[in-house]
């Protein structure tokens, strides 16, 4: 594997491999890789000639300082981890790569309503800085295809109008949610968990599970609620939201339809970390 900490080499190999035909296939990561992550450079080596893969722990997609500053840092597993998987390329830029021209944005990022919901509602400004790491990358990479995870349903959708917005020639593939054998999504957030919170922390996974298996019996209202009771009640402190949604748009859904795409969300806190996990319901 070869590991470029600036842009301009990396594009020339890249440059090179393109005229010669190559199909190059790109996971952005913020590191502390976990198999979620290697699974998605798993398929991006079934489906492309070079695998591509970024580490970039981006300032500006944290609204909470606290999160920055204990976001898990591991880069030196990451490296073998990555070694191992067979990823051909590294990225592991410093941040003037990334922000040459400092951390604000001019860019309008049309999102829509995706930035007032959801997490967008819990996060200001998080996917307008998603969207600058993405934008840049995806500038200095080119990549034909960009691998990312269902568990973060939302950032797909916005990574998916950002694609659209500047009509960018890349394809954007979305791949299952890779959790631990009791459930819980996996996630480099999960190992700043303790070993009781740890436990615990499968109830978000045991309430999506709970509305998805009652969800054309139950009035909505009443099994969101349900289900957010039930991850209070097993050690969580604070419940952002559970919110049943229609899976094209995120737009609430207050009644079930056989002929609606649904998926149902959750974000909430544990152990001061703030966890988030998703079941596509139909
Ligand atoms: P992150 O390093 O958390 O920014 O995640 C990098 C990419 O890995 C994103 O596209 C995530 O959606 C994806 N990802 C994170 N956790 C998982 C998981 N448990 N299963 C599959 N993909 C994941």
């Amino acid at each position: 594997m070869i590991l470029y900490k600036t842009a301009l080499p990396l594009q020339q190999n890249l440059a090179f491999q393109k005229q010669n035909g190559k199909i190059i296939g790109f996971i952005p990561t913020m590191g502390a890789l976990h198999n979620g992550h290697l699974s998605l450079i798993e398929k991006s080596k079934l489906q492309c000639d070079i695998t591509m893969c970024s580490i970039f722990v981006n300032p500006t997609q944290f609204n909470d300082k606290t999160d920055f500053e204990k976001y898990p840092v591991t880069i030196e597993k990451d490296i073998q981890l990555l070694e191992k998987s067979g990823a051909d390329i590294l990225f592991y830029p410093v941040l003037e790569e990334i922000y040459p021209h400092g951390l604000q944005t001019y860019e309008q990022y049309a999102l829509g309503n995706l930035e007032n919901i959801l997490e967008g509602y819990y996060r200001p400004g998080h996917f307008k800085g998603v969207c600058q790491v993405v934008h840049r990358l995806l500038n200095i990479i080119m990549p034909d295809k960009i691998f990312m995870g269902q568990k973060d349903f939302q950032q797909c959708m916005v990574i998916k109008k950002l694609i659209e917005q500047f009509n960018i020639k890349t394809k954007l593939e979305i791949e299952p949610t890779l959790r631990e054998t009791d459930g819980l999504a996996m996630s480099s957030r999960n190992q700043r968990l303790n070993e009781d919170a740890r436990k615990k922390s499968t109830a978000i996974f045991k309430a999506l599970s709970f509305v998805k298996e009652n969800i054309t019996t139950t009035n909505f209202t009443s099994l969101t609620q349900q289900a957010a009771d039930y991850i209070l009640s097993n050690g969580f402190t604070k419940v952002d939201y559970v919110a049943i949604c229609n899976a094209d748009n995120l737009e609430t859904v207050n009644t079930y339809n056989k002929d609606l795409p649904l998926v149902v969300l959750a974000a909430a806190f544990i152990n001061n970390v703030r966890l988030i996990d998703n079941l596509i319901i139909q």
